[in-house]
Parts: structure tokens; C-alpha cells; sequence
């Protein structure tokens, strides 16, 4: 179908930015060097630096930087790793690929990042780690997570995949845990043209082993100390990132500024859903909640507003996970937030004009 308004649209970007990444696949195609080469080393630097840690490894996807650094960690069968309830799966079947339990905590209702004040009652004798998710591009309470994490010996490995750009106190998240996660989804604020992931770290030892274990097991070619994994970023997709990562802060500030004329227009009646202010994340993603959201995302539709529901159905309920013996009531806010959140359109490129047209219909729906 097609909208009037989508969720979200490429088309602006292109036109800013597509001539820049023509001429960059155009070098790309006659380098002849189409995998862990220079224009990966260069993003690795960049990337690094713009996070503020010593290294930066590009691996394949979201979903493979966690995974990976999970196993640097050591972490997998008998061991328990804590993570929000409300969260894209990913972050849960990265734990579950290594083998070790995914444990759930409730989030905040103001925020739907994790609570770190119901962070302790579930450590026991095997947890290993917390993986806090910046979600919607906002981060968690780090002071608190970390101070946990300290008192009990355990790792931290920051899901900043909604969240590049944003700090947490002055510190850029994917700065602050051991070892960090984050992906280059298209939909991402920093999308690359296809899958990607990188992962952030100050860890010398834990950035050898992940890079070892993205090319199978190996720091040298045909020596393979270890059972290893392809899951490198392809080099195109490292250029193309290059391309992007000059832009990132001028799209953040774009996208706050967007989300700043959503709050002109939307009354205070209706709740939205970050951590603090605007200014301190990154605006990922716009949501709003509404205790009659099916019937408004529908309403919406009608009027050829695209908007999408991040995330209908918590962790704990889904039916991946059914075999770990949760049930409904278990984590009432996580449960409460999927039944009520609503992503309204937000991209760089998106119109005053527009986003007034989008609130002016939940108001009236309202
Ligand atoms: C997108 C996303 C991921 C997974 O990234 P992929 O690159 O799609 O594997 C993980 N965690 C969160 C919070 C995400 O939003």
C-alpha cells in the first residue's frame, strides 16, 4: 500500500547524499578488494572515534555483534544473562545462540528501558551480564546499571543499536559497558544499504577475540585458533557507512528537531515515551501512547499515515520463548507498553507540514 505519509522514506536522504554513494561504489567496484579491507579498517577508526572507544569491530549484523560479544566474554551454556522484556528480539536470541538463559526484567513505564531497580532481584549464583537497550534511541540509567553490575561482577554490554549518537552524562553510548553492541539495519540512524553491526569496546584482549571470531577463528590466514564465525561487515557496506557516519550528527539534530514540532503539536494528554529530554537522546524513534491504539493506528491508516508498533508482543510472551515458563502478568509494564505504543513517522527529510497533518488526526481521533 501507499502511503500518504510513511513511516519512513528514503527518498530525501537520497537525493542529499546518492551522487556521494555512487562515487563510492564506483571505487568500490574497482579496488578489488571486496572483503576486510581498507574502507573497513578506515570505518573501524571512525566509527571509534565518534563512539569514543579505542576499537571498533564491523561484524554482520545487530544481531551477530551481541552474539559475539557474548561469547569474548566467555559467556554461553549454564551461565544467565539479564536484559529488558521490552526490546526486538534480537537481543534475547543473541543469549540464546550461545547457549546460556535469557532472564527478564521489567522496564520503565516512562521510559521502556530497563528498571534497573528490579535489576537485583534476579541475580543469581550464574548470571554473567546485563544487556541494557537503549530503546528508541534514549539511554538507560547507566550510573545504576553499572554500579549493579560492579557490585555483583558482572558484564555490561550496552544494546545500542536504536541509540548512535546519543550520551548518557557526556559519555556516547556503546562507550560505557565492556563490551558493545550495535547494528546497521537500513532503518537505523546509522543504516548502511543492507545488514551490518559493529561492535564498541575499550577492551584490547576483547577486541582481538571478536575480530578473531568474526573471520573463523582466525588472526592469521589459515590458522584458526578457535571455532570461528563468518560474520564480518562486508566492505561495501563499510564504505557506504562512511559515507553516512559524516551525516549522522546533522540527521540527529534533524530528527530531534523533529520530534521537538511533534510535542508542539501534540497536547500533554497524550503520554510520550523516552528517558528525559529530547536533547539527550538521539530520536530514533517517535512514540506515543494511546489506550486505544489499534483502533487510532487504524484510524491513521485510513488516512494514509503509515505508522508501526515497536513492539506488539513483549519477550516473554512470545512464542520462541515459551519453553522459559513465563506468562502473562509477569512483567505488567513491558505487557501494558505493547498494547499501547504507536511509532509515528520520523526520518530526516519529513515536513513541519506533515508531521502537523499526522497530529492533527490523533488529536482529533483523541
Ligand atoms: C535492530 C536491533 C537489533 C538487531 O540488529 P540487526 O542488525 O537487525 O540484527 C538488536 N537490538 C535492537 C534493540 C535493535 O533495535
Amino acid at each position: 500500500m501507499q502511503y500518504e505519509i510513511p513511516f519512513l522514506d528514503f527518498t530525501e536522504i537520497n537525493k542529499r547524499i546518492g551522487k556521494e554513494l555512487e562515487d563510492t561504489f564506483h571505487s568500490f567496484l574497482y579496488a578489488n578488494n571486496y572483503i576486510l579491507g581498507d574502507q573497513l579498517e578506515y570505518f573501524e577508526k571512525e566509527y571509534a572515534m565518534y563512539t569514543q572507544v579505542a576499537y571498533s569491530i564491523g561484524v554482520s549484523s545487530g544481531l551477530s555483534a551481541i552474539e559475539l560479544s557474548l561469547r569474548a566474554l566467555g559467556i554461553g551454556p549454564e551461565d544467565e544473562v539479564i536484559l529488558p522484556a521490552f526490546t526486538f528480539i534480537a537481543t534475547a536470541l543473541a543469549v540464546s545462540h550461545v547457549g546460556a538463559k535469557p532472564v527478564f526484567v521489567d522496564v520503565e513505564e516512562e521510559s521502556g528501558c530497563i528498571d534497573s531497580t528490579k535489576i537485583e532481584a534476579v541475580i543469581t549464583t550464574k548470571t554473567k551480564a546485563i544487556i541494557p537497550v537503549h530503546l528508541y534511541g534514549f539511554a538507560c540509567d547507566m550510573d545504576a546499571i553499572t554500579r549493579i553490575a560492579e557490585g555483583h561482577g558482572l558484564y555490561v554490554i550496552e544494546d545500542n543499536a536504536q541509540a548512535q549518537g546519543a550520551t548518557c552524562k557526556g559519555k556516547r553510548t556503546g562507550s560505557i559497558g565492556h563490551i558493545n553492541a550495535t547494528s546497521f539495519y537500513p532503518v537505523k540512524n546509522l543504516g548502511a544499504l543492507g545488514d551490518g553491526g559493529a561492535i564498541t569496546t575499550n577492551d584490547d584482549t576483547l577486541a582481538e577475540k571478536v575480530k578473531s571470531l568474526r573471520n573463523y577463528g582466525s588472526s592469521e590466514k589459515y590458522r584458526h585458533q578457535e571455532i570461528g564465525f563468518n560474520a564480518r561487515l562486508d566492505e561495501l557496506q563499510a564504505a557506504f557507512l562512511r559515507v553516512k557516519l559524516k551525516y549522522l550528527d546533522h540527521w540527529g539534530l534533524e530528527r530531534q528537531q523533529l520530534a521537538n514540532i511533534y510535542d508542539k503539536y501534540l497536547p500533554e494528554t497524550i503520554h510520550k515515551v523516552r528517558k528525559g529530554n529530547v536533547a539527550d537522546g538521539v530520536s530514533h524513534l517517535y512514540v506515543i501512547r494511546h489506550n486505544d491504539r489499534d483502533h487510532l493506528q487504524a484510524h491513521l491508516k485510513r488516512e494514509g499515515i503509515q505508522t508501526l508498533i515497536h513492539y506488539p508482543i513483549p519477550i516473554h510472551l512470545q512464542e520462541a520463548y515459551h519453553f522459559l515458563g513465563y506468562k502473562n502478568g509477569d512483567f505488567p509494564i513491558a505487557e501494558r507498553l505493547s498494547k499501547e505504543v504507536l511509532s509515528l513517522p520520523l526520518y530526516p527529510g519529513l515536513s513541519e507540514d506533515k508531521i502537523q497533518r499526522v497530529c492533527e488526526i490523533i488529536i482529533a481521533h483523541h
